[in-house]
């Protein structure tokens, strides 16, 4: 999501401008004198088009050089930034201080729209033609408080943004699809015998690719599912010699035509470098994952014992994983299957709204920094949720953080908002 920063003097009505933008009366403190805000991120819409705005109000009312401490402010502000507004106040025009942050802003090379701010009315805002001198190009006259000129400059705000990435997030409305995969003789086609499998062939509009009908339409739960791939489960595909690498690849496929995997294990069975295999298309592939323990009937205290064991020892890289023991024999636990697999693309589809992220996130850096390595203690300056399906993180840093520190911010990020089920992924961006 491109990310919006809102620079400017104290009082030239930056918190006002950004609940303008924002469209939504928030708590966004007034810049006082006297009171330090934090960078704060903001989601914004106009116009069907996202983008993050950062309200940089961190402001040093004692530095001794105020044009110091701005440029300081900006230029941070303006690292992480795809395009930057810059606040000044019309009433007042272009001060010293601006001029010492157009500077900063000018050395960025960051696209700058220049608001002229406090344009409440005609005479205020022929005056803020004047604003031309400050070498940032054409002013945008508006006013925060009043709403006047707030389209106009949404509009060039839109502009300036890079281009949209391709995402359509709207998933069609329709059966989730779903592939079962396991190595053979797990049960695989046993479980598919438990649902009532409708012939109901799911024959896709496209032209030409009709002629294997290969998924199905299954009710687990009371609830229709779309099965890749269901005729891979049904043929028994010949034992010839090849067959393993091409039921690998069949796999490979199911896992990337549906959005939840469930991989299924034999429980009277060691778990296998093949189970690992399948395990790893799935965390690779980015669906999300419901682990079912099969044959459940045959584990008795003795095997459970090692079982345990054995998954705590084979499983340790994905105990986000959601299990399940069931039996396809006996019945055991299958109708968890449809609230488990509901549950995994729930968190798959999660999204946290920038705000609640970064005050999660601020929290935590807060009681635990980045450790100094090599004399070096790299900052968060603050996190984005790029995308679900499955949940995508960018962290915007002063520099490139430890991999153990990563992987301590991912297991934070998942013990307060779940994502059980599902994959996520953190990305660091660190400024140049
Ligand atoms: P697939 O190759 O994964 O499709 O596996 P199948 O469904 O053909 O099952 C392989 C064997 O395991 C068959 O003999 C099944 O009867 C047996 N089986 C499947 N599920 C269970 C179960 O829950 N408990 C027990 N005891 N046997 C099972």
């Amino acid at each position: 999501q491109p990310v919006v920063a809102v620079v400017g003097r104290p009082n030239v009505g930056k918190s006002t401008l950004v609940n303008r933008i924002i469209g939504r009366r928030q708590a966004v403190v007034e810049d006082v004198p006297g009171v330090t805000r934090d960078r704060v991120p903001y989601d914004a819409q106009w116009n069907g088009r996202a983008f993050t705005v950062v309200d940089t109000g961190g402001w040093e009312p004692d530095a001794k050089d105020r044009a110091a401490a701005i440029a300081a402010q900006a230029e941070t502000a303006v690292v992480t930034a795809d395009v930057v507004l810059f606040v000044v106040d019309a009433m007042v025009g272009s001060t010293d201080v601006d001029e010492a942050a157009v500077k900063m802003l000018r050395r960025s090379a960051k696209p700058v729209i220049l608001v002229a701010n406090k344009a409440d009315n005609n005479s205020i805002e022929m005056e803020a033609t004047s604003l031309w001198s400050l070498g940032l190009g054409e002013p945008f006259p508006v006013s925060a408080l009043h709403g006047r000129g707030s389209g106009d400059l949404l509009d060039a705000i839109l502009a300036a943004l890079p281009e949209a990435p391709a995402i359509v997030e709207n998933r069609p409305r329709g059966p989730r699809r779903v592939a079962l995969v396991g190595r053979p003789n797990v049960g695989k086609s046993s479980l598919l015998n438990r649902f009532s499998g409708e012939e109901r062939a799911v024959v896709d509009s496209v032209a030409g690719t009709t002629v294997d009908p290969v998924d199905s339409l299954v009710e687990i739960g009371g609830q229709t599912w779309q099965l890749v791939d269901t005729a891979g489960l049904r043929k028994r595909v010949g034992k010839a010699s090849g067959t393993e690498y091409y039921a690998s690849l069949r796999t490979a496929g199911a896992i990337e035509a549906a959005e939840v995997a469930v991989v299924l294990l034999d429980s009277s069975e060691p778990i296998s470098e093949q189970d690992q295999r399948i395990l790893s298309m799935v965390t690779e592939s980015g669906r999300a994952l419901v682990i079912a323990f099969n044959k459940w009937d045959l584990v008795d205290a003795d095997r459970r014992y090692y079982l345990d064991k054995e998954i705590d020892r084979e499983l340790r890289r994905i105990p986000w994983a959601l299990r399940l023991n069931l039996s396809a024999m006996t019945g055991r636990a299958v109708d968890k299957l449809a609230p488990a697999l509901n549950k995994a693309l729930a968190s798959w589809e999660t999204r946290v709204p920038t705000a609640q992220l970064n005050q999660w996130l601020t929290a935590l850096v807060q009681a635990t920094p980045h450790p100094v390595r090599g004399g070096r203690a790299p900052r968060i300056l603050f996190a984005t949720q790029a995308g679900v399906a499955p949940p995508r993180f960018v962290l915007f840093t002063t520099g490139p953080l430890d991999a153990g520190y990563q992987r301590f911010v991912e297991r934070k990020l998942r013990e307060e908002f779940g994502y059980e089920g599902s994959p996520i992924e953190i990305s660091v961006r660190p400024r140049k």
